[in-house]
């Protein structure tokens, strides 16, 4: 049974897919004006160990996730370079395609972009006016948030309070201070034709849009996204879609919990940014996965030297086992068999499905690894049992996203490991110490 801790109920649910065997799953994607750093990473990261707990638990996935490619941002950063506004989000779309494939998360089946689905949104906020959940006002479109009964059911607030707070900057052409913009009259930057005016949509249509084309649905089993999307950006789309379709876009609800760097908020001004890209290249895509999962995807996730650190020390324990047992299966001339045992896959396949409970998780994985090294230093070792105990850890890593290759052996690297051992059993340890360093830059040991 999958559990899943739906934000939209507040609960811990029992995952039930629309379809059953199959899960449809949107994630809102980033709005391409700069490189990603960590805090974009994040999501990219646990969704796609969502994805890929789904594929270990036999269910089919579909994982769309888009491209925010029309945003005051962009224009910004294109007027700036005096370049188009595709100049930029191509430049900034291929920086997290490489990002992503470097850090190992699969690509979705699809990441459809604003600017390619500018018909169906213009047509989908003429329908909106048309049924009286928007109205037009000097060329802008807005949502008439009160038409909505439950509005503020995802974040958990109620109306009044909401307005109390959007006072602040009302704006005079809305009809209420929550009234979100569908539609934007622009002078400035790419624009294009509507019946209202020359413009561009709000950010909160693109994805209830795409969700419906791409799934071909009103409704999918997952939404997902970073806690700072639930308001306003979710909850506007839950607006939305429960305006034209009277559902609530998702089942489940998933947010990820955001990121801090030395104990501080990660952002610009205070120039603690991490870009991803850094990251990975100073400490790899299976460190950078390791330590994006260690926390629970609900909780913070503190980035300091302490948990870098930590990381390290328990993806090495992991990887350390498995080396030895490939050195020793090569050695003796064994083979793996590509079957695991799936008592041990199974308490960790528990644990990731525990509302992906990666803690947990690594524990199944550290029991795993001690069942390993024990049964490698054993008087007789039992080849069967190690290939089993191996092929486990590799496919619980492949859930995470972690990698280790297997060593294989030349004849001169058996030759070598050979004269290793025996001048440490002569004790010459001078001579010992050189064909260690020799396996040690082989990768042997
Ligand atoms: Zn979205």
């Amino acid at each position: 049974m999958i559990k899943l801790y739906n934000s939209l109920t507040n609960t811990l649910e029992e995952f039930k897919p629309i379809t059953p065997g199959e899960v449809s799953m949107y994630v809102c994607g980033p709005t391409v004006y700069n490189y990603p750093h960590i805090g974009n990473a994040r999501p990219m990261i646990v969704f796609d160990t969502f994805k890929k707990m789904f594929e270990a638990s036999d269910l089919k996935v579909k994982y769309i996730s888009n491209y925010t490619d029309v945003d005051d941002k962009i224009i910004k950063k294109a007027i700036e370079e005096g370049v188009s506004e595709s100049v930029i989000s191509e430049r900034f779309i291929e920086a997290y395609n490489k990002d992503r494939a470097s850090l190992r998360v699969d690509m979705p089946h699809k990441a459809p972009r604003v600017t390619e689905n500018m018909d169906s949104i213009i047509s989908f906020i003429e329908n909106l006016v048309q049924e009286g959940y928007a109205y037009e006002a000097d060329g802008d479109v807005y949502f008439r948030v009160s038409k909505i009964d439950n509005y503020g059911q995802l974040s958990n607030q109620k109306v009044d309070d909401l307005i109390v707070g959007a006072r602040i900057d009302q704006n005079i052409k809305k009809e209420n201070p929550l009234d979100f913009t569908l539609w934007k009259r622009t002078e400035e930057g790419i624009k294009w034709n509507s019946k209202f005016s020359l413009g561009r949509p709000g950010w909160h249509t693109e994805c209830v849009v795409m969700i419906q084309k791409e799934f071909n649905a009103d409704l999918i089993d997952i939404h997902g996204g970073g806690l700072d999307l639930k308001f306003p950006h979710h909850e506007n789309e839950i607006a939305q879609s429960c305006a034209c379709k009277n559902s609530n876009l998702a089942n489940y609800w998933l947010h990820n919990g955001m990121i801090n760097v030395d104990g501080m908020k990660m952002s610009k001004s205070l120039g603690n940014v991490v870009w991803a890209k850094d990251i990975v290249e100073k400490f790899g895509p299976n460190l950078v996965r390791w330590l994006v999962l260690s926390s629970h995807y609900r909780s913070p996730l503190s980035l300091n030297d302490d948990t870098i650190e930590n990381a390290q020390k328990e993806l090495e324990k992991i990887t350390n086992s498995l080396k030895q047992s490939y050195v020793k299966i090569e050695l003796s001339n064994n083979h793996i068999k590509e079957v695991r045992n799936e008592e041990l896959f199974a308490s960790f396949l528990f644990a990731m499905q525990d509302d992906l409970n990666t803690p947990n998780a690594f524990k199944a994985l550290f029991e795993a690894t001690k069942l390993l090294n024990a049964t490698l230093r054993a008087r007789e070792v039992d080849f069967d049992v190690l290939s089993a105990i191996i092929v486990s850890i590799e496919d619980m890593l492949a859930v995470l996203g972690v990698h280790i290759d297997r060593i294989i052996l030349s004849e001169e690297d058996k030759e070598f490991h050979l004269k290793w051992k025996q001048t440490l059993k002569n004790k010459d340890f001078a001579s010992a110490d050189v064909f260690r360093a020799e396996l040690i830059e082989r990768g042997i040991v």
